[in-house]
């Protein structure tokens, strides 16, 4: 027996209760973010990409970063459908995704998800990011649903 819940719209949390702290790490990515520019982090050296951002390379141990544009696109690699708003408790469907960000190496990326019904998601749906303005002026990256076939 299946059961289908309808959730209707998934939809970003509201920006304004949204805050982050970075780190001379994260930085930069926090930095492009501003600019609307989607970057991960890249060794200078061998090429791997990491995300999280860290000060050592994991793969040669090198201490240089590039931190390219990408193209903003990727699929969806996981995701959980939320029904609360986390800060107050009121009804508020959010799906937050996990994207597999495109000519990153595989690197993968957490955002919240928008444009589709939360009970139509599945895993590989193509996305592209979509700026969020949040507290103290920076941007979050989330994604939105270019195929929701
Ligand atoms: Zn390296």
């Amino acid at each position: 027996m299946t059961t289908s819940i309808a959730y209707g719209p998934a939809r970003v949390l509201p920006g304004e209760q949204i805050h982050i702290s970075t780190n001379p790490d994260t930085e930069p990515f926090w930095e492009a973010a501003k600019e609307r520019r989607l970057t991960a982090c890249q060794c200078a050296s061998c090429g791997q990409f990491r995300m999280p951002p860290s000060a050592y390379c994991p793969n040669c141990s090198s201490k240089e970063r590039n931190w390219p544009t990408l193209p903003g696109t990727g699929q969806v690699f996981s995701y959980a459908i939320c029904n609360k708003n986390p800060a107050n408790g009121e009804d508020y469907v959010y799906v937050p995704v996990v994207v597999e960000l495109d000519q990153a190496g595989g690197v993968r990326l957490v955002g919240n998800l928008t444009g589709c019904n939360a009970e139509d998601m599945h895993i590989g749906m193509r996305v592209e990011v979509e700026w969020t303005d949040i507290c103290d002026g920076w941007v979050l990256p989330n994604f939105r649903v270019t195929d929701p076939a």
